[in-house]
């Protein structure tokens, strides 16, 4: 059974969509093509950690400024020319210089640069948490400009798990108390629900004995894997990671690394920022930057099918974890 049928939202709740199929073509009710709002980067911080419900789904369509845009409903990220420039003082720094990017839907693609090169400015973009300078970007046929910081926030919610290096868990909070979060942001509102949400998603990152631990409890390791569980907990079609094995050893960053790959095996999208040559290995496609500019963009693998790197769970393992499963 894949990690996506394991999710599968149950009949009477709203809040998750499949992780692969039909693009999702969303229109606004405010035309796309109106001045970028000036709205700041900590604005939408403050949203990401709002308890407020978040609104219901903008209505889907199959017109709109995707299909003027001649965007393939398989491309869940279309990036067009952006440029990024922040203003310090006097100053301007340019962190991304013109980017153009196309992500398929199902593809794993690693990000690399040095440090500075604008990865976190771009993985900031990506995630709706801030806003280009100039240029264009589409989350799954919508153009992001056009978005209110109510239908952002209620993207960011429903499409994408965040995964940040420094696992950004609620300290003093059990494990468990700490998945259930974007639940509750999401507005899923039955208790017994989110629980049993949160099990599975412990459960799929191998921490079925750890629900009850508090942060401090446990591994870097197993908080990040805690962090990837809270990601994958309402079931979004797409992981953003921010250097996620930035502060993992290396027995830590392959067990995160053997996650992200079952995670893009059963259908998600999966965007990776790393350092690391090891860790890009287990990417389809790799992204290089460098002064806030692509400069290499070479694929390592079809974006159908398992990542390079992956081990399909052997029939002992599989039957082990199903057997976790059916204790809770
Ligand atoms: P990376 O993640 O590759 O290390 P960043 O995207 O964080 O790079 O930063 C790219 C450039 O933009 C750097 O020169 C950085 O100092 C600058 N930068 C990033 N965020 C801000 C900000 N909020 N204000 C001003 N400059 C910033
Ligand atoms: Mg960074």
């Amino acid at each position: 059974m894949s990690l996506s049928d394991r999710d599968a939202p149950d009949a009477d709740e709203t809040v998750d969509e499949p992780p692969t199929g039909p693009a999702t073509l969303v229109t606004k009710s405010a035309p796309a093509h109106t001045a970028p709002p000036t709205r700041t980067l900590k604005s939408f911080r403050q949203r990401v950690t709002s308890l407020a419900p978040a609104r219901p789904a903008a209505v889907p369509a199959t017109t709109g400024p995707a299909a003027t845009a001649g965007l393939s409903p398989n491309d869940v990220i279309v990036v067009q020319r952006v440029v990024k420039t922040y203003a310090l003082g006097d100053i301007e720094v340019h962190a991304l210089q013109g980017v153009s990017l196309t992500i398929e839907r199902g593809d794993f693609v690693a990000i690399m640069g040095a440090s500075g090169s604008g990865k976190s400015t771009l993985m900031n973009i990506l995630g709706c948490l801030d806003l280009p300078t100039k240029g264009r970007y589409f989350l799954d046929g919508v153009d992001v400009r056009g978005m209110t910081e109510d239908e952002l926030s209620d993207v960011r919610n429903r499409k994408i798990g965040f995964v940040f290096q420094s696992f950004n868990l609620i300290p003093r909070t059990e494990a468990i108390v700490n998945v259930e979060l974007p639940l509750i942001y999401g507005g899923l509102r039955h208790k017994g629900d989110r629980r049993k949400r949160a099990e599975r998603a412990m459960i799929a990152v191998g921490l079925a004995e750890r629900l009850h631990h508090l942060p401090s409890e446990l591994s870097g390791g197993q908080q990040q894997r805690v962090a990837v569980a809270r990601a994958i907990a309402t079931n979004p079609a797409m992981i953003l990671a921010d250097e996620p094995t930035g502060n993992l050893d290396t027995t830590a960053t392959h067990e995160v690394m053997e996650i992200f790959g079952r995670l893009n095996a059963d259908g998600r999208t999966v965007v990776m920022i790393t350092h690391e040559d090891d860790v890009a290995a287990h990417a389809k496609r790799v992204i290089r930057l460098v002064d806030g500019q692509i400069v290499d963009d070479h694929r390592q693998g079809p974006v159908q099918g398992p990542p390079p790197r992956y081990h399909a769970p052997t029939a002992i393992e599989a039957a082990a974890h199903h057997a976790a499963r059916s204790t809770i």
